[in-house]
């Protein structure tokens, strides 16, 4: 369906007024990229439901029982992540910051937004490529190339006997048990606290904003989801870009690297001629 030009015009408004622009970010903005989102009709929950495959229990169980199924399962997360690239969205998002100051609030773990040049991004989730404590407590980084290899192998571990040890082995960069104890990738499962100081930041963020984009966000992930509400419920215009229905003042029917570049270039045209 064709962007609706009046919404379009609306929300360019809106963001030429802005001083200060939050965009908030969930997994659609990143589908483009070829990182499906977990929730929908071909989600990953379907194939892997979240009770085994969203808890750190949950992992350590199905490990013991299924391995196979576990290196599969992180196959079909990690190998999406470490081949990605930036999408047109991405690319809107972080031009941006030519015009108006933005901060990038997202529930993403792909790095993506910062790939592309955004220079203020609040991970709520976390990141895929950080090895951290069981307090959060960063170890080191790794690259695409290193996620890429250790996707590669993973892919072989599920169909081959010793899946368990063959996994573990794969995995020993991200996860496993060191000096310092357990170790694991950076990230938010079901039921644990979301990172901070990120959270923190995106109250603040979110509170003095005059504007949120939200793009790609079912708004059913909790508590981050709040967030939006939150910038509106302070003052802030509310836009969503979704293909899928969305409650906000306005709702730009689309996808983010269609829908993304068409609202910057309305908003502030195409050559980049800062406004403020
Ligand atoms: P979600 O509940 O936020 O849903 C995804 C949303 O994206 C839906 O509203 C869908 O309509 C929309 N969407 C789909 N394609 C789109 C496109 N091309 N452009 C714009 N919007 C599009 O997210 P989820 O999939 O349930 O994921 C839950 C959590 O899992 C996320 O919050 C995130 O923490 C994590 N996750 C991260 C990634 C990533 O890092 N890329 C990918 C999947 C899931």
């Amino acid at each position: 369906m064709a962007l609706d030009p009046s919404a379009l015009a609306q929300a360019a408004d809106w963001l030429r007024a802005a001083r200060r622009v939050v965009v908030f970010t969930g997994a659609g903005v990143s589908a483009e990229s070829g990182i499906p989102t977990f929730r929908d009709a071909e989600g990953l929950w379907q194939r892997f439901p979240p009770e085994r495959f969203a808890t750190w229990r949950g992992l350590v169980r199905t490990a013991l029982v299924a391995p196979g199924q576990l290196a599969e399962f992180l196959y079909e997360v990690l190998h999406p992540i470490a081949v990605a690239a930036p999408n047109a969205g991405h690319a809107a998002i972080a031009r941006l910051e030519q015009f108006v100051d933005v901060t990038v609030v997202t529930q993403n773990i792909d790095a993506l937004h910062q790939e592309e040049g955004s220079t203020t991004v609040l991970e709520l989730h976390g990141s895929l490529f950080e090895v951290a404590t069981r307090r959060g407590r960063v170890l080191r980084r790794l690259d695409r190339a290193a996620l890429t290899a250790m996707a590669d192998r993973l892919r072989r571990a599920s169909r081959r006997r010793f899946a368990l040890l063959r996994t573990l082995w794969t995995v020993r960069k991200l996860a496993g048990v060191g000096l310092r104890g357990i170790y694991r990738p950076n990230l938010v499962l079901f039921g644990d606290a979301l990172c901070e100081p990120a959270w923190t930041h995106a109250h603040t963020a979110c509170k003095q904003c005059d504007c949120c984009i939200q793009v790609g966000c079912s708004q059913a992930v909790l508590p981050a989801a709040l967030l939006p509400w939150e910038a509106q419920s302070a003052g802030a215009k509310l836009i969503a870009v979704d293909p899928a229905a969305s409650v906000a003042d306005v709702w730009l029917q689309g996808t983010a690297a269609e829908v993304m570049p068409a609202l910057v270039q309305a908003a502030f045209g195409a050559t980049g001629n800062a406004q403020h």
